[in-house]
């Protein structure tokens, strides 16, 4: 029984032998019985043991766990990594569609034989306007006509040094010959910051129209629908001025009959 009870305190004492906490006088106590004692040096190399393999647990669950953490900050980076290259494919997409375009576009306005037609409604109005140009000389031909206003028409011709505006409204039809006409550029031509604009804003998305293969760009009020091959615009929809544009092209078809001095025998001259 003493030496049950002695066993008794000696193992409540381990821990803190093990520990190191045990002031000299309890630790050679407790040393003293182990070497007598079997038993209690049994328990203590258990105890040794078992405070081991738990140290060795929570050691593997914090390499767990900070394994885990890195893994998914690995995955987070990939992911934002991704997401960037995305974002930068797309927006170089875009870029070069665009700038593609307006390069196009810019060729286009140096072509020296075309014809072009814008056809529209605007609002109230019905637009129709036609050009033949050749080598610097021109015919350009506006008709507007509202049911309010009735028909208008206006004619810009330009042949050598020769120029002309004629207008033919309800104010009769009058000729002048003191007219700039330099500031007429007769080939529609968009804005091209505000496509820039539009395709990084909204995006650029191929569709065709009629036969034709083209890029549309759409932001909330209008939509530019722009030809692939030629850069030029087709169809321009913009809702907030209701109004609703298409053009047409043709390249290297126009005649120098074409650029025809109108019978100006009916206009009545303008002295300015
Ligand atoms: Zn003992």
């Amino acid at each position: 029984m003493k030496e049950n009870k002695e066993c008794k305190i000696v193992q409540d004492l381990l821990p803190n032998y093990i520990d190191g906490l045990l002031n000299n006088e309890s630790k050679e106590y407790v040393e003293k019985h182990l070497e007598e004692c079997k038993e209690c040096t049994n328990i203590l190399t258990n105890m040794k043991e078992n405070i081991k393999t738990n140290d060795t647990k929570i050691e593997k669950r914090e390499v767990n766990y900070l394994k885990k953490f890195k893994n998914k900050m690995r995955i987070l980076k990939t992911i934002l990594l991704i997401i960037i290259i995305i974002i930068i494919l797309v927006i170089g997409r875009r870029i070069i569609i665009v700038t593609n375009l307006a390069n196009k576009a810019e060729n286009a306005k140096d072509l020296n034989n075309y014809y072009a037609r814008t056809e529209g409604i605007f609002g109230e109005e019905y637009r129709f306007n036609e050009c033949y140009y050749k080598d610097g000389n021109y015919i350009v031909k506006m008709v507007s006509y509202s049911e309010k206003e009735g028909k208008k028409e206006i004619i810009f011709y330009k042949k050598g040094n020769e120029q002309l505006l004629l207008t033919d409204s309800e104010f009769g039809k009058k000729i002048s010959r003191e007219t700039s006409l330099t500031a007429i550029t007769p080939l529609p031509y968009y804005n091209g910051n505000e496509v820039i604009y539009m395709a990084l804003a909204y995006g650029v998305e191929k569709t065709n129209l009629g036969e034709i293969e083209c890029y549309v760009l759409k932001d909330k009020g209008q939509e530019q629908y722009i030809d692939k091959d030629t850069g030029l615009l087709v169809k321009q929809i913009n809702r907030a001025s209701n109004t609703v544009t298409d053009y047409k092209y043709e390249f290297g078809i126009v005649k120098d009959e074409d650029i025809q001095l109108p019978d100006l025998s009916e206009y009545e001259n303008i002295e300015s």
